[in-house]
């Protein structure tokens, strides 16, 4: 049953994530077209237990969402500097600190809790 309150489908998250951040991959900047396609990418990974929420979800493109793999965002993104990319780094803390605040409204996440604290702090050690 769909309700009003009901969270858009994956799909209908990514393009929500489109229509917030603006069309490019997160980690490398490449604006998205035929060739450099969109996909989901969480900021906190699902294999440390980061939930499918808008918060926790950006879009990357495809080779930069499998070169990643289960890396930490903030290890991540120098690692794409490193690289030569641009990677949108005020896109990624903001997820994570909105991740942090869901979290704390909605509890829960128990298992991606350390994981997005210690994320946040590397963030603003700098
Ligand atoms: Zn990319």
């Amino acid at each position: 049953m769909v309700g009003v309150t009901a969270q858009p489908d994956r799909a209908g998250r990514l393009a929500a994530a489109l229509e917030r951040d603006g069309p490019t991959c997160v980690w490398c900047g490449r604006t998205f077209d035929r060739h450099v396609r969109p996909t989901t990418e969480h900021v906190v990974p699902r294999v440390r237990g980061g939930p499918s929420w808008a918060e926790n979800e950006v879009a990357a493109c495809s080779r930069c969402n499998a070169a990643r793999g289960h890396r930490g965002a903030v290890e991540w993104l120098g690692e794409c500097r490193a690289r030569g990319w641009t990677p949108d780094a005020e896109r990624v803390a903001r997820a994570l600190e909105s991740l942090a605040a869901a979290v704390a409204v909605r509890g829960g996440q128990r298992r991606a809790r350390p994981h997005l604290d210690a994320q946040l702090r590397r963030l603003r050690a700098g």
